[in-house]
This record gives structure tokens, sequence and C-alpha cells, in this order.
């Protein structure tokens, strides 16, 4: 194996290399860069571990460089690091990161260990993983030399994830390597040694002891790889998932009654989002794709003579959302309602795939989902999780015709970014009004006049139209209007 450095990083290592030896300070490359690189997978991130001060090494390296960096400084974690500014605005910036080496033991009831300085075997002893454990002296005598105690460079080959110590105590001391593992395994089409899948299991309930913003860190990380169903499969078999995220294992299974079933909603759940993050990388499209059925075991009825249904599912589904997010600590802004909006919104392209659908039904659902439009349809087109390939088909021919009658509509009444022509403020000042009950009637009564397609998307029609509901309530525009 090979790693493969651009001479832009060649010539960074070489000035870390430069500024340790006249330190005298014994360093190395380390860590997910070392990894990552041997992979040919992009890294910005490179990790530096010397033996003694590494504040000392880290600003006399910045200091090399033009302009000087400014270095962040963790006195009490003995770390620092600085970023290097990236050659264009388009390339991301270089992180290094400096570390002391150190020697680690842990107390059952933290995940943060009491620290000691150590040499570089102590430091690789600590780090969770063979292939995460890997160092590339920068050292004048061996530079370049990879030091490899426990065969990481066999299992990169190999594709293991596979804990340095006994799997017991790795994952006993600092739980999050569990989630490390999963998450690992899912961004890199590696498999867990089995050993180390037991450490998992044994120590599932460990999980407790880590804060919700590091699990959801490597949640986040699981959603964004390119096959993301691969971790949540592995969350749930090892026992993580009831523990870390329990609705989502309450749509395991398919309960079946007068020899009917349903289809397992956790297993149809992950392959919609399989499927959307083929078509897009947005991780709260992702998000969405999670969440979608959420609500189907809370709505879930067997109705007589029809089966299972779940009516209301992306209603329910809707309100779950920001108690998800909530629990999860995942941000409650745009983004969470944007979420909240496509699992609420996700039953509608379905209702319109029918034929004679009315232009009325278009305008509506092209004004709900507003911007939101293409990834709604992303979202519903991954949804056709069918064996039937014909079925298949017919749904995602269906939705070519939603997409093509949604276009005609949107050319021809601009709905999407639709901004009412009439405001609040206009007709309180047209009629004399103070904010009202009677504005709000108004305004409404406007917009479903124009989605319904009984006045045309413009500010005239809009303003007799105005009049007329007005006059309805008894209103007239006062003198001067
Ligand atoms: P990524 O940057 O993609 O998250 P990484 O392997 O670089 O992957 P970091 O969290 O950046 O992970 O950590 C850098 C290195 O520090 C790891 O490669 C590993 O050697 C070590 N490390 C990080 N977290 C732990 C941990 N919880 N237990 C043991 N070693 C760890
Ligand atoms: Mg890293």
């Amino acid at each position: 194996m090979d790693i493969q450095c651009t001479q832009k990083e060649l010539a960074l290592l070489q000035e870390v290399a430069t500024a340790a030896t006249s330190l005298q300070r014994e360093t190395y490359l380390v860590g997910g860069f070392v990894r990552d690189k041997l992979l040919g997978r992009p890294t910005t991130d490179i990790d530096f571990v010397c033996v003694g001060d590494a504040l000392e090494l880290a600003g006399a390296v910045a200091a090399r460089f033009r302009p000087t960096p400014s270095v962040d400084y963790f006195k009490s974690f003995g770390t620092a690091h600085f970023f290097l500014r990236p050659d264009s605005p388009d390339t991301p910036p270089y992180d290094l990161e400096f570390v002391g080496a150190r020697k680690e033991s842990y107390h059952p009831s933290s995940r943060k260990p009491s620290v000691e300085p150590g040499t570089i075997q102590d430091d690789q002893l600590r780090r969770d993983f063979t292939i995460n454990a890997l160092a590339i002296s920068l050292n004048p005598t061996t530079y370049g030399q990879l030091i490899d105690p426990f065969g990481g460079i066999g299992d990169l080959d190999k594709g293991v994830i596979r804990t340095p110590l006994s799997p017991d105590t790795t994952f006993s001391d600092d739980p999050l390597r569990m989630m490390r593992a999963i998450r690992f395994a899912t961004q890199l089409g590696f498999t867990i040694d089995s050993n180390t899948w037991k450490g998992i299991v044994d120590n599932a309930e460990r999980i407790r002891i880590i804060s919700q913003e590091r699990i959801t860190d490597e949640l986040n990380k699981i959603v964004e790889a390119r096959i993301p169903s691969v971790g949540f499969d592995l969350l749930y078999k090892s026992g993580l998932l009831k523990l870390i995220f329990p609705q989502l294992v309450a749509l395991v299974g398919a309960e079946y009654k007068d020899g009917q079933g349903h289809k397992d909603n956790f297993y149809h759940t992950l392959q919609v989002l399989d499927n959307v993050a083929k078509s897009s990388t947005d991780r709260w499209l992702r998000w969405a794709a999670l969440l979608h059925d959420i609500a189907k075991p809370a709505t879930k009825r067997f109705e007589e003579g029809h089966g299972w249904t779940f009516h209301g599912h992306e209603v329910v589904g809707g309100r779950m959302v920001p108690k998800i997010f909530t629990a999860l600590k995942l941000p409650l802004n745009d983004k969470m309602k944007f979420v909240r909006k496509l699992v609420e919104l996700h039953l509608r392209p379905i209702s319109l795939t029918k034929e004679n659908i009315t232009d009325s039904a278009v305008r509506r659902l092209l004004f709900d989902a507003g911007d939101n439009f293409e990834s709604l349809m992303i979202l519903c087109e991954a949804d056709i999780t069918s064996k039937n390939k014909q079925k298949v088909k017919r749904f995602l021919d269906n939705f070519l015709w939603v997409r093509q009658r949604c276009r005609e509509v949107e050319e021809k009444d601009h709905i999407r970014n639709w901004q009412p022509p009439i405001t609040g403020e206009l007709i309180m000042e047209v009629f004399g009004l103070s904010p009202s009950k009677p504005v709000g009637i108004i305004k409404d009564a406007i917009k479903d006049a124009m989605l319904d397609g009984e006045i045309p998307n413009s500010y005239d029609a809009a303003y007799a139209f105005m009049l007329k509901k007005a006059a309805e309530l008894g209103l007239v525009p006062v003198a001067g209007q």
C-alpha cells in the first residue's frame, strides 16, 4: 500500500519534520490521515503526535508559514491545532492537530481517562482500531517509515475493523468507540471482526455514559455515508439502536392477522434512505427519509376486510420530528422544519398519480412544497421499494407524469415562490382595520381563490377579489382608498 500525498502535502510534512528536528522532538504522523491516505480517500485533517510538548511544536510549525496561522492551544488537553489556508476558496483548509504522546487509564464511570506522558508505543496502544493506530515517522533517520504494531495494514487490506487490545476493555473504557466502529464500517465498507463485534454487543448498555452530541455526530456521519443502511442495520443488530433511537426500532417487524401482513417498516425505511442517498448528498433530505414513516407504529390499525392501515402517519410523524430532533440534539431550526415538511407531505405526490388530476390539486402541491418540491419528489421516488419490477416502473412513470403536470402548471401560474400579491398591511390600510380576524380571512380567501383557479395569479385580480370578499364581510374601503 502506498501513501498518496500531493506535492503540497509532502512539503507541509517536511516543514513539520524540520521544526520537530530543531526542537529535537520525536514526531509522527498518526491516525485518520495515515489510514485515509493509504486507502486513497480524500482527507484534510492531519494528526501529529510527538514525544514531549506538542504545544511548543505546534507554535514552531505555524511560525514556518506565511502568513503565520494563529494556533489554538488547549493546554489542559496538551493539544494544539491550526488551519492552513487553502490554495483556492474551493478547497478546504488543512487542519493540523498536534498532540503529545500519552498513556491512558480509564475509570468505569467516565469515558475521560487519566492521562500521563508516554512513548509512541503507548500512544498507539490507546487508539481505538488497528487501522487508526498506524504511524509514520517524521524523524531524521527513519523519515517515512511506517510503524504498524497491530497489523493495521493487513486489516486495511482485508477491510476489517478490529481493536488492538481486548474489545471488552476498549469498548467499556470508551463506549463511543462502538459507534465509531460501526461508523467506520459504514464509511469504508469494512466488516467488523467477530471478537470486536462481540465486544460491542456485550457493552452496548455502556453507551449511556456518552453525551448525546457525540452520539449524534456519529449518527450524522452514518447518515452521510454512501450506503447508510449498513450502519443502521449494524446499530440495530448490536443492540445500540434501541438505546439511542428507540423510535426506529419500533418500526421493526411485520405483524400478521387473518393471514395478512404488512411490510417490515424498518427495512423499508433503510431502503428508502439508501435510495435517497443515491440521488442526494443532502444530510437533511436523508433524515427525512429516515423519519418519513416514523409514526407507522403509532397509527397502525387492522381494519376488518381491508387489512393494515397507517392513516395519518404523515401528520403524526410530522409532529414527532421536533421531538426526535430535541432528543437527538439536532438543530431546531429551518433544517428541522424542512424535515418535518417532507414527512408531512410525503404522500401528497402519490395522490396526484391518479388520472384526471385537476390543476387546482397540482397548484396546492406546488404551493405547499414550495422550494422543497424537488426534494419531495426525490423522497417519493425513493419510497417505492416494491420487489415487483413492473410495479416499480409503473409508479416511477406515474411520478414522471406528476413532475410534468407540475412543470406545466408552474410555467403557467408561478406558484412555487408565490408571495401573496395582497399583503395583510394593504388589507388593513384599505379597510382601516387593525390586526384582526377579517384580515386573515381575506388573505386566505385570496390564496384559495388563486390556488383553485378562480382568479389568476396577479395583483389586479387579487385586488378586485379582495374588494368582493370584504364586501361579503360587510367591510367597505375607507375614504381615499
Ligand atoms: P474522522 O476524522 O473521519 O472522524 P479519524 O480516525 O481521523 O476519523 P478522529 O476523531 O479525527 O478520527 O481522531 C483521530 C485519531 O484519534 C483516530 O484515528 C484514532 O487514532 C484516535 N481516536 C479518536 N477517537 C478515539 C477514541 N474514542 N478512542 C481511541 N482513539 C481515538
Ligand atoms: Mg480525523
